[in-house]
């Protein structure tokens, strides 16, 4: 396991050239390792990087009210990745160690300064693809899944407090213990409940797949510049050289509520190497798992058979050329139908079953278990306590499943400790007055 108290160190700017990079520490003598005095107040300094001489602006901030609750320092460097790891490489050779993956979020749960829920948020919004995935991480990183069991939990908390105190504190005139069809009645709503939440669609669970839109034609048809218009930004290079588009890389596209995965599937016309046949084969495959195809047909081709799940696009309208009937003439120079094909593509997954909502429980496949293992305990309670009639003969082997039904619970929401259950009823009962 990651041992918390070295001093941890990691690049935290995306990997590749930018104007600017960050190189992030954390731990006790993060501010020594920079060259920084160690009684300096968080701010942001100018300073003299100690492994290198030249200036960086250090953004210090200091325990406990940090993001990982230690000592924290964030160099702006250069965004050149040989500066930023020559930074890591030097800080590692002055005593720190390479931060694992997540370990910064890790302290600041160790830290308390965010529940475990939120730490998971972080590490999934920083893996998102999506939109969607990325609202339900942020949903994850308010604790949404938490709240969504607190009420819940507080009320099987009770319950086990009124079976507790049936056990333990039979001799107190004022307390009165549950009974079983009593119990039962009230574990049910609980279990369904619980049922309900477990059967909410998972949104932005990391292993969902999103729907594919692929984007095939011959080389030159225009399908890189579409890509990039439909994104909004660019990836691929478009260039006057014939099939440059060299690999099938999914891009996230976001159509107002609908979220899918765009993908450039290379064009080869007669495949001339090995590379261009496993291109080919990589052409093949997107378009196997297409939801929608973008068969794309520049002015004057002839027009491809068009299946069920294709679309007609018509690219470099602005270029001369009439759409054929069915079809959609676009621009990816001009913007011209480019809305015309979002609202298509946009119409055609909501017939999808595969397509991802947008909204809906931000629960983690931890919390499912969690939910699953609390409704097999107290289905267990509940039958027990049916099984004794009005009175509660059984309460000793009830309590088991309603503690155990209870952790579960607790390990989304928050865990209830024995002193906690004792603590209701006390509240309750005024035991010992
Ligand atoms: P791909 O090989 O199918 O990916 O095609 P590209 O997107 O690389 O485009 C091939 C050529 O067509 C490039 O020279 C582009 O500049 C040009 N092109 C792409 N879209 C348009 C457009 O909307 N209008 C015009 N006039 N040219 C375009």
């Amino acid at each position: 396991m990651m041992e918390a108290s070295a001093t941890i160190v990691a690049v935290a700017s995306p990997p590749g050239h930018a104007p600017r990079g960050i190189v992030r520490l954390s731990g006790r003598a993060s501010l020594e390792l920079c060259g920084l005095a160690t009684d300096l107040p968080a701010g942001v300094v100018r300073c003299t990087l100690p492994w290198s001489g030249s200036a960086a602006l250090a953004v210090v901030s200091r325990a406990p009210r940090s993001f990982t609750g230690e000592d924290c320092v964030e160099l702006l460097l250069p965004g050149h990745p040989a500066i930023l790891d020559e930074a890591v490489r030097a800080c590692i050779a002055r005593g720190a160690r390479a931060a694992e993956p997540g370990e910064f979020a890790a302290r600041s749960w160790l830290h308390g300064k965010r529940s475990i829920d939120e730490a998971e948020g972080i590490a999934m919004a920083i893996a998102a693809t999506s939109d969607a995935q990325l609202r339900a991480a942020r949903r994850l990183q308010q604790g949404e899944a938490a709240r969504a069991v607190c009420t819940l939990r507080d009320e099987v908390a009770t319950l086990l407090a009124l079976v507790e105190a049936g056990i333990d504190f039979t001799d107190q005139e004022d307390v009165v213990a549950i009974g079983g069809r009593d119990l039962a009645d009230r574990l049910d709503p609980i279990v369904a409940r619980l049922r309900a939440l477990h059967a909410a669609p998972v949104a932005g669970a990391i292993d969902r797949p999103l729907p594919w839109v692929v984007l095939v034609g011959r080389p030159n048809a225009g399908k890189s510049s579409l890509f990039n218009a439909l994104l909004g930004h660019e990836r691929t290079v478009a260039s006057p050289e014939a099939g440059t588009t060299r690999d099938a890389v999914p891009e996230p596209l976001s159509l107002g509520g609908q979220e899918a995965m765009l993908v450039d599937a290379p064009g080869i016309e007669s495949p001339r190497s090995a590379l261009d046949a496993a291109m080919q084969d990589q052409a093949r495959q997107a378009i196997a798992r297409a939801a929608v195809v973008l068969r794309c047909v520049p002015p004057g081709a002839d027009h491809p058979a068009i299946g069920p799940d294709d679309v007609l696009v018509l690219t470099k309208v602005d270029d001369g050329g009439v759409a054929p009937h069915g079809a959609i003439a676009t621009s990816a120079h001009r913007g011209h139908g480019l809305d015309a094909l979002r609202s298509e593509l946009a119409r055609r997954l909501r017939c999808k079953p595969a397509s991802e909502s947008a909204e809906g429980a931000a629960l983690l496949p931890r919390h499912r278990a969690a939910i699953d293992a609390s409704i097999a305990e107290l289905q267990s309670a509940a039958a027990l306590a049916r099984s004794g009639g009005a009175a509660l003969p059984e309460a000793e082997l009830v309590a088991p499943h309603l503690r155990a039904g209870l952790d579960a619970l607790g390990s989304i929401g928050g865990s209830v400790t024995p002193d906690d259950v004792i603590g209701l009823v006390f509240a309750r009962f005024c035991v010992g007055k």
